[in-house]
């Protein structure tokens, strides 16, 4: 077949053209167009990965960690579902006293950027 790009002639069974690398059968065509819009897609679900309205606020995670950190607010606020749970299950067993400290830590940590800078989905606090 002939290449359209540079009117060379590539044997039939070539994907490209060994001239100018340009791909060269109709069928490839077709399969060019579906990694255009593959790629497309992939780029809507980035969209919504790095959606701006779901980054989670630094200052709103760190005080709910210093007030609620007991209860495992800020770990469930930021995604941590597992800490947020162990942090309930701490609480309870140090009446609530270990949690407390526990989560007063964290949220302290939190507000002055020394630890848990990012979410469970690895964003940047904002
Ligand atoms: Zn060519």
């Amino acid at each position: 077949m002939i290449c359209n790009k540079c009117g060379a002639d590539v044997p039939d069974v070539s994907k490209y053209c060994m001239f100018c690398g340009s791909r060269v059968s109709k069928v490839n065509y077709y399969e060019d167009n579906n990694e255009k819009k593959d790629t497309e897609r992939r780029n809507v679900y980035r969209g919504i990965d790095f959606d701006e309205g779901d980054l989670k606020n630094k200052r709103t995670a760190g005080l709910l960690g210093v007030f609620l950190g007991a209860f495992g607010v800020h770990r469930f606020y930021l995604g941590y579902t597992g800490l947020g749970i162990a942090q309930i299950i701490v609480s309870l067993l140090t009446c609530f006293i270990g949690g407390a400290i526990w989560g007063f830590v964290e949220g302290l940590c939190i507000l002055c950027d020394t630890a848990i800078t990012v979410d469970a989905n690895g964003n940047e606090l904002e």
